[in-house]
């Protein structure tokens, strides 16, 4: 089975620079011949980044909650377009399918979804890469705020390492896979 990525990232953003980013992401992906897991939806970047897999010959599964039919609009084109009842199903299958997360900019969908997936990973319930996609410092303020948290003694040293920040796509990519152990 094809090494698979589970994308988080704005289903409202329309700048762009974004949806390039996103569409860039998903080209790499589909070149890698990796399978993209995402939101299931046509707006904004995750529209953007899954036509894009596609496009470049990467096989997409879409997992979308029913009551966000028509807000995010189903991926119909997507290999597989799994339906959910609510966001915890969502997430769930999301995290099944996938063996490494990769979060790119978003709103707080996206922060809940990267938080959930970090706490995870730290806390041990999967050993899976979780990579965050700082592009052009659009998380600078978090991590500003996290490390000052981690001197605070809010944030241990095991937590910060469970994941990786990284400036371009490639290297956020390179960073998803092989899959390390903690
Ligand atoms: P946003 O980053 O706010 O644009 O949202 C990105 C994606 O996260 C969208 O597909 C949202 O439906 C989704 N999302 C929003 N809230 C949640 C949540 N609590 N759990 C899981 N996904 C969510």
């Amino acid at each position: 089975m094809a090494f698979s990525v589970c994308v988080y990232c704005s289903a409202s953003t329309t700048d762009p620079a974004l949806l390039e980013l996103a569409a860039e992401v998903g080209a790499e992906i589909g070149r890698r011949g990796w399978t993209l897991v995402s939101g299931g939806g046509r707006v904004s970047m995750m529209g953007a980044l899954a036509s894009s897999a596609r496009a470049n010959g990467g096989y997409t599964i879409g997992v979308i909650p029913r009551h966000l039919m028509t807000a995010e609009v189903p991926d119909h084109d997507a290999g597989e377009l799994l339906v959910t009842n609510n966001m915890g199903e969502r997430k769930a299958l999301m995290t099944k399918y996938a063996d490494a997360f990769l979060a790119l900019p978003g709103g707080i969908g996206t922060l809940e979804e990267l938080f959930e997936t970090w706490t995870g990973g730290y806390l041990g319930e999967h050993s899976k890469p979780v990579v965050v996609l700082d592009h052009d410092g659009f998380y600078d303020g978090l991590f500003t705020w996290l490390d000052e948290l981690y001197e605070r003694g809010f944030v241990t040293t095991r937590a910060r390492d469970r994941i990786s920040v990284a400036r371009d796509v490639a290297t956020a990519l390179d960073a998803l896979t092989p899959i390390r152990a903690i």
